[in-house]
Order: structure tokens, then C-alpha cells, then sequence
């Protein structure tokens, strides 16, 4: 018989890693009110409470990717008209972290559409990584599934993060993907721990799962031997043409719950607010920083999906007194000049 759930220790800010499903749904079903003062009160006990980090996404391979993640434009098995592009020359991939930065991000992350990186490939984005970084930029990539050896070399050019998903529940996982298993992604997740790169692992929320499965992908994140340092929370962009493309939009009280939520139980971790923003009020966005989201994706595009504009962004960070955590440009000196139009920067339900 699992024990009764006390919420005010609960709602303590404890680092735990042994958190069980009655626990975290207690805490996702707590009032509303309840669940956000103490997704806040915790949050501030870790960070300061006014600053969001601010992360660039740069798509530096696009499309044919050989997985079949039911929610992804840039899978080989769906027609959604995406063009597909090669990986991208390292000075383009250069300018694009200038430009960046001169924008206020303080990270920059490369995704490729890759099922794992091949030799050649890897290290070309070794030297990447090391001019990146050598800027004065934190990195991070994805680059799909990594063996020890691979994360390794990654650690040594300067990596800082490396982005790997679990997008869901392990029971739910089944019905998103099946060209690899949760245990695949569990391993990329050790190696890249192993070789001392900071690991920034979420979800997709709005997949038409059950609650219970967002307890499930919760749980799994949280019970990590070390809590991820990021964990992006992504609500599904239904992309038409891919499996996902007709599902049911989901409730933002929903979303703002599953932001609170892992704020409480992973005290420590950037909770990023991450693919559709877009579809999200301001006010929406704004519950989400209540509860606990620290961190954005930044920039005109994450690669097919619309993200909202940089000036957007800045011009809601000013209105509520949020500053970018650790730029060199504030809110209020930011002019962000409008990109050009074929700049894609990749999706942040990348795995
Ligand atoms: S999410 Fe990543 S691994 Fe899955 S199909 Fe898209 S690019 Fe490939």
C-alpha cells in the first residue's frame, strides 16, 4: 500500500530522486493556487526569481531524419513538405552564434536530424562546439543517440549541455516512436552524465497522452541519479502531415501544472519553457514564469515551427520586469533586427 501523501512536504523543495506517481500527481492536482505559491516559493529559494536564461536554437542538419517520432517535420517517414538541408558549414554556423549573442542569447544550441552522429559528422561539430564556446557562449547540441566514446570527445572540445529528450511516459513511449527504445535514450542520457556534460532532458506534453503519463515522464526525469540540469517543457506544435497533426490542442492550465510541477520536484534544474510559446497568450507565458519556468527559447523560428519574435519576448520580459540571465544586453537596450526569412532554427521537440 503506497503511503498517504503529506503536501506541505510535498511542497517542501526537497531534492529527492525517489519520487513516486501518488506523489507527483498530488502535487499536479493540488489547487491551483496552492500549486503555484509553492512551485514560486521553491523556485525562489534556488534562483533569482526576475531572470530568465535565454537559449538560441540553430537547426545545422534539417529533415531525412531516419526516426519516425510521430510529432517531428523533420522525419523521413512523413510528407510534411520540409525541405531537407545538409549540415551546415562551420562560418555560417559561426555567424548565426554572433548574431545570437549580439541578441542577448547566452547559449547557442546545434540540433541535427540524425539518428546518431557518424564519425566525419561529429567532427565537424567538434570544431563547431569549440568556436562556439570560444566566444563566450555557452553550447549545446543534439545530435541524437551517443555512445560513450562520442560523448566523451564532446566533453573535451567544451560541450556544456547536451540536449536528449524522453518526450513521454516509458508506457506512452510506444505510441510516439518505435524506430528506438526509452532504455536507447536512457543510455545517451548516462553517457552524456558519465562524461560530465551538463544533460538537458524534457518532454512533449499535448500528444494526446493521459495524465498519468505526464506523472510517468515526470517521474523518470526526476528519479535520474542527478536531476537534469535543463528540462524543457514542450507543448506538441501539431505539424501537418505528421502523425500528430489533428490532436487536440492542449489546455494551457494543463501546461502551467506540468511547468509547476517540475519546478517542485526538480528544485535545482532550469525548467525551460520551450516549443509552443507561440500558441501561448502572454498571459500563459507569464502563469509559466510563476510557476517556475526560468528559461526560453530565443529567437524568430525553432526551425519549422513559429517561435514569437525576439522583440516579443523582450517587449514581456520589460513589461514584467524580467532581466536575460547573465547577457550582456538588457531588456530595455535590446533592438533585435528582423531575420532573414530563410533562417531556421530548430525545433525544440528535437530528441
Ligand atoms: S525528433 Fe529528432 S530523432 Fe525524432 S524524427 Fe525528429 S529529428 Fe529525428
Amino acid at each position: 500500500m503506497s503511503k498517504p501523501v503529506n503536501l506541505d512536504i510535498l511542497n517542501s523543495g526537497q531534492v529527492r530522486n525517489d519520487w513516486s506517481i501518488t506523489e507527483i500527481e498530488a502535487i499536479y492536482n493540488q489547487p491551483f493556487n496552492d500549486l503555484l505559491f509553492a512551485a514560486q516559493s521553491i523556485h525562489r529559494q534556488h534562483f533569482n526569481p526576475n531572470e530568465v536564461q535565454t537559449s538560441t536554437l540553430l537547426s545545422i542538419k534539417t529533415g531525412a531524419c531516419p526516426e519516425d517520432c510521430a510529432y517531428c517535420p523533420q522525419s523521413g517517414h512523413y510528407n510534411t513538405g520540409l525541405s531537407k538541408e545538409q549540415l551546415m558549414a562551420i562560418d555560417e554556423v559561426i555567424s548565426k552564434a554572433q548574431q545570437a549573442k549580439k541578441n542577448g542569447a547566452t547559449r547557442f544550441c546545434m540540433g541535427a536530424a540524425w539518428r546518431s552522429p557518424r564519425e566525419k559528422d561529429l567532427s565537424v561539430v567538434l570544431e563547431m562546439v569549440k568556436q562556439v564556446k570560444s566566444m563566450g557562449l555557452e553550447t549545446c547540441v543534439t545530435l541524437g543517440m551517443l555512445t560513450d566514446e562520442q560523448a566523451s570527445q564532446l566533453a573535451d572540445a567544451g560541450l556544456d549541455y547536451y540536449n536528449h529528450n524522453l518526450d513521454t511516459s516509458p508506457e506512452y513511449y510506444q505510441q510516439i516512436i518505435t524506430t528506438r527504445t526509452y532504455e536507447n535514450r536512457l543510455d545517451t542520457l548516462q553517457n552524456v552524465r558519465d562524461a560530465g556534460i551538463n544533460v538537458c532532458s524534457g518532454g512533449i506534453i499535448g500528444m494526446g497522452e493521459q495524465t498519468q503519463d505526464r506523472y510517468g515522464l515526470i517521474q523518470q526525469l526526476a528519479n535520474m541519479p542527478e536531476h537534469p540540469q535543463s528540462v524543457p517543457i514542450n507543448m506538441l506544435v501539431a505539424v501537418e502531415g505528421t502523425p500528430l497533426g489533428e490532436v487536440e490542442k492542449l489546455d494551457s492550465i494543463d501546461f502551467v501544472r506540468m511547468i509547476a510541477t517540475a519546478r517542485i520536484v526538480m528544485p535545482k534544474s532550469y525548467v525551460r519553457l520551450s516549443a509552443g510559446r507561440e500558441d501561448m497568450n502572454k498571459e500563459t507565458q507569464t502563469l509559466c514564469f510563476t510557476a517556475g519556468a526560468n528559461s526560453i527559447f530565443y529567437g524568430e523560428k525553432l526551425l519549422t515551427t513559429a517561435n514569437p519574435e525576439a522583440e516579443a519576448d523582450m517587449q514581456l520580459f520589460k513589461q514584467l520586469g524580467i532581466k536575460p540571465e547573465g547577457s550582456e544586453v538588457s531588456a530595455e537596450e535590446l533592438t533585435v533586427p528582423v531575420p532573414e526569412k530563410k533562417e531556421m532554427f530548430y525545433d525544440a521537440t528535437q530528441a
